[in-house]
């Protein structure tokens, strides 16, 4: 045997994605990128993202769970938990005793959440004070156009919602950084320490009420505005959840347009991967089930946090109407936990290990753990189950690459993997790789993106 063929026989060689795909997978590629992006325009918080998965499912055909309701082969049923985190399920033809083929991906993303007593005057300026939501680089969030998302609950008990900043004739609003003139002192800071989590003030106006000479007269007109558009006085902030996200669409990026730039990737482009092939889903072997989380960017905690007894609730009624137990099911079934991982940037070699790291264009990349230090708070999955998925996606043709989260002592991350896992769920993390993540708008590959709905769908399928 010639050096050339053992070369070729025994050594691994990864391909690039453009390398590999045919013409009718390019057009399958850009039409669900199509709709990705309007995905991404529709669904800028968890809110939003359950209200677009809810007409999408109704329309699919899926129903409301109803404890005790019956289910039969094919059924399609959801449940929406309190309108900030989704599970759905389609009925397969094995019991629920066997398992279920499951994926878990996360819909909050890194924002500014607005403080109780946010409303202001400083220098006849208004403002709302932020405090951030999830791990974000301050500095980032200062200079560019933001919007307000988000529900009231009123004192007299309606409900109402408001986004301002989205619509081309609405205004934006600002966080101010220091002109670089007058920077000396900044300019001396750590990127941490630039602009401090304090300094995350949103201006809101700066016009005076008029023949009034009491004070915080700009405060007072804010006000005014906000009570003459949506009936709101100043404590119906007490029980708001008003989140500050940068306002502006989701875009193609390149002159070959292979990238896409938008608010969010992290983690709506491996939510919406796990939801649209759930849509199309035939009926499949074993029951497959799609949840989308809440509040991954904080710890998973909290009652719409992939930690929640929500999940076991929504897997108890599925399989009390088979009579399986829930615990077999739970030992019988596989995750895909999906969620983003770092794609290599050029600009920062350093911080990787490029042998070992993710990269644009090369498919979905699975994280066989991801933790920090000597893999630490990882769910590491085994090769069992790395081996599972080898096989899995060889069959359906997806194309996937190995991805760890930086360098070994650099930083590190984690996703909902542990806590499936630690349900005695076998689980393994995958997503879509992604430049600047956390950034105010993230950038992913559009073949990674489509490569990372196929793994889904292989996952529902199953082998
Ligand atoms: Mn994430
Ligand atoms: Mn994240």
């Amino acid at each position: 045997m010639s050096n050339e063929t053992l070369r070729e026989n025994l050594l691994f060689k990864a391909k690039n994605g453009y390398d590999l795909i045919t013409e009718a997978q390019k057009a399958e590629m850009e039409a669900y990128c199509k709709d990705y992006t309007a995905f991404m325009d529709a669904a800028k918080t968890e809110r939003e993202a359950v209200t677009y998965a809810v007409a999408a499912a109704e329309k699919a055909g899926f129903k409301p769970m109803v404890p005790g309701m019956e289910l039969k082969l094919g059924d399609r049923v959801y449940c929406n938990n309190r309108g900030k985190s989704i599970m759905l399920a389609v009925i397969g033809e094995k019991s629920l005793e066997e398992g279920a083929n499951i994926t878990a991906a996360h819909i909050d993303s890194p924002r500014m959440d607005v403080k109780p007593n946010p409303l202001y005057e400083d220098s006849e300026i208004a403002y709302l004070k932020t405090h951030y939501y999830g791990g974000i680089k301050k500095y980032q969030w200062t200079t560019i156009p933001l919007a307000i998302h988000g529900v009231v609950y009123k004192k007299n008990g309606e409900v109402i919602t408001i986004t301002i900043g989205e619509d081309d004739s609405d205004p934006v609003f600002f966080i101010s950084d220091l002109l670089i003139h007058l920077s000396a002192d900044q300019m001396k800071k750590t990127l941490a320490e630039g602009i401090t989590g304090e300094q995350l003030n949103l201006i809101l106006g700066t016009v005076p009420m008029a023949d009034d000479d009491g004070a915080d007269r700009v405060k007072l007109a804010a006000m005014a505005l906000l009570n003459e558009k949506y009936g709101l006085i100043e404590e119906d902030f007490l029980s708001a959840e008003l989140t500050i996200v940068p306002a502006g669409k989701c875009r193609e990026v390149g002159l070959d347009r292979s990238l896409l730039a938008a608010y969010g990737h992290d983690d709506r482009v491996c939510s919406y991967a796990a939801l649209a092939p759930l849509l199309k889903l035939g009926t499949p072997a074993k029951t497959a089930v799609c949840v989308l989380a809440d509040k991954e960017e904080i710890g998973s905690v909290g009652i719409s946090g992939m930690q929640s007894q929500c999940f076991e609730n929504f897997m108890a009624d599925l399989c009390a109407a088979q009579g399986a137990s829930l615990l077999h099911c739970f030992a019988n079934s596989f995750c895909l936990s999906a969620d983003v991982t770092n794609a290599f940037d050029p600009n920062f070699p350093d911080t990787c290990d490029k042998r070992n790291n993710s990269k644009l264009n090369y498919g979905v990349g699975i994280c066989k753990y991801t933790g920090s230090r000597g893999k630490g708070g990882a769910s590491d999955a085994a090769a069992e189950a790395m081996g599972y998925l080898r096989t899995l996606f060889q069959k359906n043709s997806v194309v996937w690459q190995a991805a760890t989260l930086g360098k070994v002592d650099q930083g590190g991350g984690g996703t909902v993997a542990a806590y499936m896992a630690n349900r005695n769920i076998v689980t393994v993390d995958a997503g879509v790789p992604v430049l600047c993540m956390h950034a105010p708008y993230e950038i992913v590959s559009k073949y990674d993106c489509y490569m990372t709905m196929k793994a889904m769908d292989a996952v529902y399928t199953g082998l």
